[in-house]
């Protein structure tokens, strides 16, 4: 009886202690979810409406970061700001002076080069004398003449980047040459904004630089994000297709995103160095999904250029790249590892060449 009396207050205070942890135990989870929320801000930066989505208990200091880093990528990699790297570039293309950059902007330039060997030169960051020559997506564009275009052309050719990693420097090896990053740059910006947010822990994130998606994990609950595949005869936000993905990026390039049409002609954004003109390939639209949203900007430019043969010839050769081809009768091609993963939800296209 003595020892009873005496252990009933320990017995008590135990049993309060256990009911209190199994509270906050059981309560702690909820407690975090009604702390996260899913915020969405958009901005125009580099030349376009970038859209950043992040799901976490404080998204708008994890958003306010990720615009700066683009905003700090845009000031690097721009071609027009003066005292980019690329503007200093440019601005010494007579060949004498090594110009040292950011290791940000080295890296691009080095991965640049490597898509322009891999495409035989349809990839092009030098392609700069040609896009500043059409103007497409300015006040100022134009079809220039036969005369402009071939000497445009004639200043077009990566092989005179020359790149020294010692330093991190560049020059360009003639006067009037021109890089141009923006086939790529956007695509290094959704990258570096997807590692920021990871490294902050985000589990959740969607991002979304003028067509350069790219998906941090899933959806908030941890269901696949529904990306709609954009319709490449109408303005952004009509969509043909829908694929549902986690953690990868799917970068597009079409013939709608900027162009200007004359005497019934539409002249677009994305120059074929051969030619000098826009490409006229048999692809209306080429959507690339792989891990590296970089790679896919430059794959998704490149494969437009390329039309469908070649370009399925090179996407099968990698690794881990899977595209969506969109052809001129509006047919649609997938890579093997896509075929039954994309849902068509206009009439109008239709899957070519699946058994
Ligand atoms: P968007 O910028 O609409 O996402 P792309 O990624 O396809 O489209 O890039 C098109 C831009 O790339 C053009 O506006 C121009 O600045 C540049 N560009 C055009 N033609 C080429 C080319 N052959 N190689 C590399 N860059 C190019
Ligand atoms: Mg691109």
């Amino acid at each position: 009886m003595r020892r009873r009396k005496t252990n009933y207050p320990v017995f008590v205070t135990l049993l309060f202690i256990i009911l209190m942890i199994a509270f906050f135990r059981s309560g702690s989870p909820q407690n975090d979810l009604k702390n996260m929320s899913e915020k969405t801000r958009t901005n125009f930066l580099m030349n376009t409406m970038v859209q950043i989505r992040v799901y976490s208990e404080e998204p708008d200091r994890h958003i306010d970061r990720s615009f700066e880093l683009v905003r700090n990528i845009e000031e690097k990699m721009s071609r027009t700001q003066t005292g980019s790297d690329i503007y200093r570039i440019n601005e010494n293309s007579s060949g004498n002076d090594y110009i040292t950059i950011s290791s940000d902007t080295f890296r691009v330039l080095e991965r640049a080069v490597y898509f322009a060997e891999l495409t035989g030169g349809k990839f092009d960051p030098t392609v700069g004398p040609l896009v500043e020559l059409w103007g497409i997506g300015t006040a100022g564009a134009r079809v220039p003449t036969e005369e402009e275009i071939e000497k445009a052309l004639s200043l077009v050719d990566y092989r005179k980047l020359v790149l020294n990693p010692e330093d991190n420097s560049a020059k360009l090896l003639q006067e009037g040459m021109k890089l141009d990053l923006g086939a790529i740059a956007k695509g290094y910006a959704a990258d570096e904004v997807g590692k920021l947010l990871k490294e902050e822990g985000i589990e959740s994130a969607y991002i979304n630089l003028g067509g350069n998606v790219l998906l941090v994990g899933g959806k908030p609950d941890g269901s696949p994000w529904k990306i709609g595949v954009q319709d490449p005869r109408l303005n952004r936000g009509n969509v043909m297709a829908s694929i549902e993905l986690i953690d990868k990026t799917i970068v597009t390039s079409g013939n709608y995103e900027r162009y200007f049409e004359e005497d019934g002609v539409i002249y677009h954004h994305i120059l074929d160095p051969d030619s000098g003109y826009p490409a006229n390939s048999n692809v209306i639209s080429v959507s690339i999904i792989c891990d590296s949203s970089l790679d896919a900007d430059a794959l998704s430019t490149s494969i437009f250029i390329l039309g469908l043969e070649k370009g399925l010839e090179l996407i099968n050769q990698l690794e881990g790249f899977e595209a969506i081809f969109i052809t001129d009768n509006l047919g649609v091609v997938l890579t093997e590892g896509l075929k039954g993963k994309v849902t068509l939800l206009n009439n109008d296209f239709y899957f070519l060449g699946s058994d």
